[in-house]
């Protein structure tokens, strides 16, 4: 489809070429504007980035430890970045909030009031958590308490910056492009002497073989210009938790310098909308380096400058065309809850790791009991798989916290280039491991709040994200 579009785009030019060749000056004016006279179906398309302040009161607990973590201060504001995209027949939205997650009624309210507000389907609304460990209180895993009135501002605020970005929006041309950064994050998973698989067992564990999964170093990034040839904004996805700075202040994590880092190379008042990606066992720790100091702020400059840096690199070269077609395709699964055992003793025989990250049978249980209350009320989960291409670029999200396998298979299963996997998208579902990795164990599969779907779930996720993807093509 698109290299017959663009084909038949070479036809008209080189139809007017000829015209002003052979053709007397009166003919040519004609031959012009029948060339480039819109069809019914190519109203131009139209672009317009905004963002809204989503920085909760100093105070409130910041979710994403096992412990309370009540926020002493402001290290820097959390922001939604909202991007839309109209060509008069589709509409979309792509969504980035500095928050751990996106609670699946929170997600569905700021659709909801964006939908009512501006006219956009709420199914076609992206909104994708950063996954900051430095975020609002949105959340109740662990010790934490969610707080209703922050959802509820939240939920508003997110509406507000989809309308402002539909005012904000100009007729616009997309460009696109890949960049690679493999050395800021790492598996966070090793496979261990005794056959069993644990999550950050300790910097230079002597009975660590090897890391059980990959990184994926892909920074993929959407941008905009006006016809003008003007910047109005950028999508960045990249696959990597947002643990960088750690501590009590509030903060967006490393996703703050990397907006900082791209603002700083091509304006302050452009939208930087960051997606993050399949980025479930990628931590900034590497624990093959015996090396210290891999939190803070320092670290999280690191990161985000670095990142920021590939990104800037692909802006400098994106070549940007007016073809961009947009197309978008949503499938709903449901989901099985996973087998919780008869016993909580069977369960800790199962899934206590022992040691590393997950290892406090007395917090797990807790949260296991939480579990089987909640397959009580219903064995499945409902679990949103939304595909979306804006011209060449292919962008498939979901609410799970999901395996950088996963994503991988995603990208290599997808027509298009970039492709975009985007985690915690409109909802949130816990960890989504491959099959593998819930046979080897550690954090991540163990049943808490955090992680309940059953084994096989992740492969269905990326198996329908790759047909999805494909579908897209036929738009
Ligand atoms: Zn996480």
């Amino acid at each position: 489809m698109k290299s017959r579009m663009t084909f038949s785009k070479t036809l008209c030019l080189t139809s007017v070429l000829f015209a002003s060749v052979l053709l007397p000056f009166g003919t040519l004016a004609h031959a012009q504007e029948a060339a480039t006279a819109p069809t019914a179906n190519a109203v131009p398309l139209r672009v317009g980035f905004a963002r809204t302040d989503v920085t909760p009161t100093v105070g409130s607990n910041i979710p994403g430890g096992f412990a309370k973590n009540p926020s002493t201060g402001v290290h820097d504001p959390l922001w939604v970045e909202a991007a839309f995209f109209s060509n008069g027949t589709v509409s979309l939205a792509l969504v980035g909030v500095d928050l751990i997650v996106i609670p699946n009624d929170m997600a569905q309210e700021a659709r909801k009031q964006a939908e009512a507000r501006c006219g956009i389907p709420a199914s076609n609304i992206l909104i994708g958590a950063s996954h900051t460990h430095n975020g609002g209180p949105v959340e109740s895993s662990w010790d934490g308490e969610k707080d209703t009135a922050y959802l509820a501002l939240a939920a508003e605020r997110i509406a507000d910056a989809i309308v402002k970005a539909s005012e904000a929006a100009v007729e616009a041309r997309m460009g696109c492009g890949l960049g690679q950064e493999g050395g800021v994050g790492y598996n966070r998973r090793f496979r261990m002497r005794d056959g069993t698989i644990r999550t950050h067992p300790g910097k230079m564990n002597p009975d660590i073989v090897a890391p059980a999964g990959p990184i994926d170093p892909d920074v993929a990034v959407i941008a905009a210009e006006d016809m003008q040839g003007k910047l109005l904004g950028c999508v960045v996805n990249f696959a990597l938790h947002g643990t960088t700075l750690g501590g009590n202040q509030i903060s967006a994590d490393w996703p703050f310098y990397l907006r900082q880092t791209i603002r700083g190379g091509v304006g302050s008042d452009i939208g930087v909308v960051f997606l993050n990606g399949a980025c479930g066992d990628v931590t900034q720790v590497d624990n093959l380096n015996p090396r210290p100091g891999e939190f803070g702020e320092v670290w999280a400059r690191r990161v985000g400058m670095s990142v920021g840096a590939v990104a800037l690199n692909v802006l400098a070269k994106a070549e940007f065309t007016a073809d961009a077609p947009l197309a978008i395709t949503t499938e709903t699964l449901a989901l099985p809850i996973r087998d919780l055992a008869d016993s909580d003793e069977e369960l800790v025989k199962r899934e206590a790791p022992g040691i590393g990250l997950g290892s406090n049978d007395e917090v797990f249980l807790k949260e296991a009991a939480l579990v089987r209350a909640m397959k009580a009320k219903s064995p499945t989960v409902n679990v949103e798989v939304q595909a979306m291409r804006i011209g060449s670029t292919g962008i498939v999200g979901n609410p799970a916290e999901l395996f950088c396998e996963l994503g991988l298979d995603i990208k290599r299963g997808s027509p298009w280039k970039p492709t975009m996997v985007v985690e915690l998208a409109n909802g949130h579902c816990g960890y989504v491991a491959t099959s593998e990795a819930y046979l080897g164990g550690g954090y991540e599969v163990r049943t808490a709040r955090s992680s309940f779907l059953a084994p096989g779930t992740g492969e269905q996720i990326a198996n329908t994200s790759a047909r999805l993807l494909c579908q897209l093509a036929e738009k």
